[in-house]
């Protein structure tokens, strides 16, 4: 062996050694790569994905991220427009958090960088198809009825017992907006009773709302701050729970923080978090669940759901959809 032959080897030697080094950082890079889609889908997570708002169109987190993101959106979408029932796309619902994600994992090929004419339609048409993937309550006039972005009201539907809790209200008169169904306006005045035993005076700031307000809401909502914004605080018309009649916004007795962030940190939401389930009431859109519920923290959106789902929900910190997808693993929705 001469000093060419030593020559040839060193370099033979070197040239494997950086193919070998280069390989496993491109597929560290890869996995890497991966782990954060799925990290950033996992925050959302298929629920976010299901609960999208049925109009909204858009994405918080535009950028690469986004894309990516969408190009999951798409194949999630591909594979829900062919589950051609609204059976079959509760059954996505039903379907365990993990296995989902690990199929987006499985399904995730690699970070899509061309948008062809071809493949934006193609978007679109699943789009459109996942929009109108709402399911219409069948029996919107259950105590339990779970009223989201995904499940939404028959079209002006109206509850038959509506009635006048014999409450505080933060306004006087008598319109609609006062009113709730019979059975959750007796626990509310109970809840008020109690809260007053403890030295807290709740009073009433908006309950029963018609689709028709809703509507005139919303809209005025959009106008305001964009329809982005809007559809993280504000139902679109059908999907509010308002128009259950098992929901009241409640505030202090002086209207001060009347469904503003600030009630968050006064004496009286503490009070309702940690007591309003022994009346049957659930603070409906908890902080950190907007992923779940769809809806920024709430902490005056108190929804009527009965003392025994109310404690289970409370007990186990859930949100109302996380109770029907985790408590009730099998059909037995609404
Ligand atoms: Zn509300």
């Amino acid at each position: 062996m001469n000093s060419t032959h030593i020559r040839i080897l060193m370099i033979l030697l070197v040239v494997i050694v950086v193919s070998i080094q280069s390989g496993c950082s491109l597929t560290h890079r890869g996995n890497q790569d991966r782990s954060n889609i799925v990290s950033n889908e996992n925050g959302s997570g298929k629920t976010s994905n299901l609960i999208e708002n049925p109009v909204a169109d858009t994405k918080d987190t535009p950028s690469q991220e986004g894309n990516q993101a969408d190009s999951i959106d798409n194949l999630e979408d591909e594979k829900q427009s062919t589950e051609n029932n609204l059976k079959g796309k509760d059954k996505i619902v039903e379907e365990d958090t993990t296995t989902e994600i690990e199929k987006k994992e499985e399904k995730v090929v690699e970070p899509q960088e061309d948008s062809s004419e071809n493949k934006s339609t193609k978007q679109d048409q699943s789009k459109k198809e996942n929009k109108n993937a709402i399911h219409v309550i069948s029996q919107p006039e259950a105590i339990t009825v779970l009223v989201n972005k995904q499940n939404k009201l028959p079209d002006n539907y109206a509850p038959n017992d509506l009635v006048y809790p014999n409450v505080r209200f933060i306004f006087s008169g008598n319109p609609a907006k006062k009113k709730m169904r019979q059975e959750a306006a007796r626990a509310l005045e109970e809840m008020f009773a109690g809260a007053k035993m403890d030295g807290i005076l709740l009073a009433g700031a908006s309950g029963y709302r018609s689709q028709a307000t809703q509507k005139i809401l919303y809209n005025s909502y959009v106008k305001r701050d964009g329809k982005a914004a809007a559809d993280r605080y504000s139902a679109y018309p059908g999907h509010s729970e308002h128009q259950t009649g098992l929901a009241m916004d409640i505030s202090g007795i002086n209207g001060k923080c009347a469904a503003m962030d600030c009630f968050g940190d006064s004496p009286e939401a503490k009070w309702l978090a940690k007591h309003s389930h022994e009346y049957g009431f659930i603070v409906r859109y908890p902080k950190g669940k907007e992923h779940i519920t769809g809806y920024q923290y709430e902490p005056w959106h108190m929804r009527y759901v009965g003392t025994e789902i109310a404690t289970e929900i409370f007990e186990n910190d859930f949100t109302l959809e996380e109770y029907f997808n985790i408590a009730i693993p099998v059909s037995g929705k609404e």
